[in-house]
């Protein structure tokens, strides 16, 4: 039995809390406090401490699923961003770029929101975008 220790940061909000991963015979099975961490300094809230179980998770999502008449289909990541983008761009010519929004997620890293902001103001045209955090 191989046991590793793994050092990280939470990736469920942007308060950045240092923590170690629990790594048994290569599957994460737990989550610890990190004490030399400036930002928490040892301490998680409830969700840090839980944040090894959406990996191994049977609910978490592996690969795009798209509606077809009620059903969700399992389609590649290409299809699943053309048919996005093909989908935006009726609605934008349709209704207008106010018409559509972006929400970002704190699961994602400060770069890819400022991405995902860039990407809303400057190519779709609207300033619909928000964050997880203030819903
Ligand atoms: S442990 Fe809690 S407060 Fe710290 S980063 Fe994770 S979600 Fe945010």
């Amino acid at each position: 039995m191989e046991c590793k220790f793994v050092p990280s940061v939470c990736s469920y909000c942007g308060t950045g809390c240092g923590v170690i991963f629990q790594v048994l015979d290569g599957k994460l099975v737990g989550t610890l406090p990190m004490k030399t961490h400036p930002v928490n300094e040892g301490k998680l809230c409830i969700k840090g401490w839980n944040l090894h179980e959406y990996v191994n998770s049977f609910l978490r999502l592996k690969y795009p699923l798209v509606k077809t008449f009620g059903r969700f289909i399992k389609v590649r990541w290409d299809e699943a961003l053309q048919i996005t983008a093909d989908r935006f761009k009726e609605i934008i010519e349709t209704h207008g770029p106010d018409s559509v929004g972006v929400l970002v997620s704190a699961k994602i890293t400060n770069e890819e929101n400022y991405l995902a902001q860039k990407f809303t103001r400057a190519v779709i045209g609207t300033n619909n975008v928000d964050h997880c955090a203030r819903l």
